[in-house]
């Protein structure tokens, strides 16, 4: 009996150590794979985080690069310094010039016709283009356009009281009309960059607004343009005598001029006395120029 107690007793032991040994072993295990999971995902999570923190990076360089490109672009269509004087300067030249200007078209039933006459005649003009007329005759402003005449900006409304709310309504007012331009003529990125106040940049009802909304406008790279010499065809001038006469007298002795007309839809007189005004000033030694020729 006691022989055979005591071997049983001592394998006891025995088998309690190694099961101890086999319990330390699996927790080393455990506890080393523990610890390499660990890092495992603790290695993981940085790197998640630090690719993270490139896309970011890499965002955040695509948006300023994307911003810069954006005021590039904008600078682009601005007019320089140099060239707002140049339009400020318009009135002031050593050789005999004249700028044949159209306001408040286009319409079928003149400009067509001033197109025309301008081909023939060799002359590249300006139109100061109203929006809502764009809108209505985009393939007349095309045209205007492809055959080198200047795409300049009268407003969209031509309705003092809306134009001259504000001079932010001036400025909303032009980039309305440059867009629609933009669509008529197929060219994403032009700009008309020349302004026309109707009525004029100074004087009457709207002085105060107006001339805020010239130092908005050049803050914004726009110039606008006036005239000195019209032919008085949107003011009291009913005969073709009267019109000739008044573009004859405004023109006088200057040697730059910028001669307002009309291209409206019943401005068909503007047109029928085009050769004559023509006429007299190339007799008067006037060379015909247009606002690409000085911007
Ligand atoms: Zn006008």
């Amino acid at each position: 009996m006691y022989n055979s107690y005591l071997p049983k007793k001592l394998n006891i032991k025995k088998v309690a150590i190694c099961i101890g040994i086999v319990l330390m072993i699996i927790l080393a295990i455990l506890v080393g794979k523990k610890l390499g999971i660990h890092q495992f995902s603790y290695q993981y999570v940085q790197a998640v985080q630090e690719q993270a923190n490139v896309l970011e990076q890499e965002k955040q360089i695509a948006k300023e690069e994307e911003q810069k490109r954006i005021e590039e672009e904008k600078k682009k269509q601005m007019l320089t310094q140099e060239q707002i004087a140049s339009v400020e300067g318009i009135y002031h030249a050593e050789q005999k010039r004249v700028f044949l200007t159209f306001d408040d078209g286009p319409s079928q039933s003149v400009t067509p016709f001033i197109l025309d006459l301008l081909n023939k005649e060799n002359i590249k003009a300006t139109f100061f283009v109203l929006g809502n007329r764009v809108e209505k005759q985009p393939e007349i402003v095309k045209r205007e356009y492809e055959e080198g005449h200047y795409v300049a900006n009268h407003g969209y409304s031509h309705v003092y009281s809306s134009i001259y709310a504000s001079p932010q309504a001036v400025l909303d007012e032009y980039t309305k009309t440059n867009e629609i331009i933009k669509n008529a003529i197929g060219n994403s990125e032009y700009n008309s960059k020349v302004f026309r106040f109707p009525g004029g940049s100074s004087g009457g009802y709207y002085d105060a607004i107006k001339t805020q909304a010239k130092e908005l406008l050049k803050q914004n790279g726009i110039a606008y343009l006036d005239w000195n010499a019209l032919s008085q065809d949107a003011a009291g001038a009913k005969t073709k005598e009267e019109l000739i006469q008044n573009t004859i007298q405004t023109i006088g002795s200057k040697n730059s001029v910028v001669i307002l007309m009309h291209d409206a839809a019943d401005k068909i007189l503007t047109y029928e006395v085009l050769p004559t005004i023509i006429q007299y000033l190339r007799e008067n030694g006037y060379t015909f120029m247009n606002l690409y020729d000085i911007l």
